[in-house]
């Protein structure tokens, strides 16, 4: 069962079309997710080209048709730490860029014919230990001392260890134990401290499909999708890229990569040294499980992130294939037609290689039990007794560095990629989909952490 309510959400009539012949543009954009619908957005605003997108199933069927819907202009590593691995000054900069998907998303929702609402606010995160403490303020303190816009971490008079943080005065503010578990919506006294971080909730498959039915009303010569057209092979040449779709090519004068990793696309560079197998083993895979139900109550959008001690899911690794589960899980509330729905997250499970899931897979009893143990724990919620659950699951592509990939490919730059780091991947789609449309325009953009290496 992979039973996700983004999906469902769409409309289950629409029509859709094959790629009917060979045919010839501009822009191929690969992958008909969020990415993919972004790139083609700011390109078709921004430049005066052709797009075909081209889509393996069906649009935002993969990672943005199965995700938490919760936006946040975050990397999945805190900041001080990608800063020991590249120059502060590019991890600062990309996080700037990261912060821009909030206008960016306004943008794109400004021209579309149905409105669609995303409710941005501010989370919450619960931590329990002064360890987890200092390592939110240390990256606190990164942010201010980047000039990065921050918010304070909250610690609770009682906190047992509030004399061990001497050193972060400024960065933190002392409130009372019951205001901090209001906020958290936990009645669990072991969280003295949480984190704020401002976040929206979006559903970000119905996003691609309105921007769908804006782009064939807008720019009906300049923008075609082709769904169940699975690019197999891209030959990339010195000015221009076939695609083998099967029965049909396309000819393109640059694609991009919008696939949430590479999957079952074999590149041939006739023109330079081979990318193939580099970027095969370059995007690993984690997949993510979710579950939501409805409450039949108008309750206000929100999200929570819990940190767990790593016993506490009851989790054991390798049992069902779990490789490495985090500990924490998370919740996001959202308006919902019949009231609100809650969705939660939490156990991951890592794939050696990416084409190993199946996203027909049934839903483990094992991510059940683990999710429905943690909710409890943390907020009291008896899943067992909610009606009319959706679980579901998503592949999430992981980069080793942590940081998404945008930008022309280094050995043939008809090739370029908005793609990795899926875990946190919504508004830094995004992002890169504009930074992908000034490239395609021509300009010169400076050394980014996005950079393709
Ligand atoms: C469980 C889970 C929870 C998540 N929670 C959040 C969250 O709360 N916040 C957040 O920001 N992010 C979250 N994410 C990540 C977010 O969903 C992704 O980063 C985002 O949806 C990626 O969009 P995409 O367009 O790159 O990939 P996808 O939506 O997966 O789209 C890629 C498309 O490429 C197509 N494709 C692949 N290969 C080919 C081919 N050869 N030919 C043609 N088409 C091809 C696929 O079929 C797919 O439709 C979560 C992900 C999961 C799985």
């Amino acid at each position: 069962m992979n039973h996700s309510p983004w999906i469902e959400e769409l409309d289950a009539n629409r029509i859709w079309d094959t790629l009917p012949n060979d045919n010839t543009t501009d822009i191929a954009i690969v992958g008909a997710g969020i990415a993919g619908f972004s790139t083609a957005f700011f390109t078709l605003t921004r430049t005066d080209k052709r797009i075909i997108m081209l889509e393996r199933g069906l649009m935002a069927h993969g990672a943005s048709g199965h995700n938490a819907g919760m936006l946040v202009p975050m990397f999945e590593r805190p900041l001080h730490h990608l800063a020991e691995e590249f120059p502060a000054k590019l991890v600062a900069e990309a996080q700037i860029e990261l912060e821009t998907g909030w206008a960016l998303l306004d943008e794109m929702i400004a021209v579309l014919d149905e409105p669609i609402s995303y409710h941005r606010k501010v989370g919450y995160g619960g931590l329990r230990t002064l360890e987890e403490t200092v390592a939110e303020l240390e990256n606190v303190k990164w942010e201010k001392d980047h000039n990065i816009p921050y918010l304070p971490i909250f610690v609770a008079d009682t906190a047992p260890f509030l004399a061990g943080l001497k050193g972060y005065e400024g960065l933190f503010e002392i409130r009372s134990h019951e205001e901090i578990l209001d906020l958290l919506e936990t009645k669990h006294p072991e969280y003295v401290a949480c984190t704020q971080e401002e976040f929206g909730v979006l559903n970000s498959a119905l996003l691609c499909e309105k921007l769908l039915k804006h782009f064939l009303a807008t720019y009906p010569d300049r923008f075609v999708l082709y769904e169940k057209s699975p690019v197999l092979r891209v030959a990339l040449h010195e000015e221009n890229a076939i695609l083998d779709v099967g029965r049909f090519t396309v000819d393109a004068d640059r694609v991009v990569l919008c696939t949430n990793g590479f999957e079952d696309i074999s590149i041939v560079n006739k023109s330079g040294l081979d990318i193939d197998t580099r970027f095969h083993h370059f995007v690993s895979g984690k997949v993510g499980f979710m579950t939501a139900y409805v409450e039949h109550e108008e309750r206000p959008a929100s999200a929570g992130w819990y940190s767990m001690p790593p016993d506490a899911l009851s989790l054991t690794p390798h049992e069902d294939g779990y490789k490495e589960i985090d500990a924490f899980i998370y919740t996001s509330r959202r308006p919902h037609p019949k009231g609100a729905l809650v969705a939660i997250g939490g156990p991951d499970m890592q794939l050696e290689d990416r084409a190993q899931y199946d996203a027909n897979m049934e839903y483990p009893l094992s991510a059940e039990q683990r999710i429905s143990s943690a909710i409890q724990q943390v907020r009291d919620i008896a899943l067992e007794t909610k009606e009319g659950r959706y679980m579901w699951h998503g592949l999430m592509g992981y980069t080793p560095t942590g940081v998404r990939v945008v930008g022309v490919e280094p050995k043939n730059s008809v090739l370029l990629y908005n793609l990795g780091c899926n875990g946190i991947g919504l508004l830094p789609s995004l992002a890169g989909g504009k930074r992908i449309s000034s490239m395609l325009r021509g300009e010169k953009l400076p050394r980014s952490l996005f950079d393709p290496r």
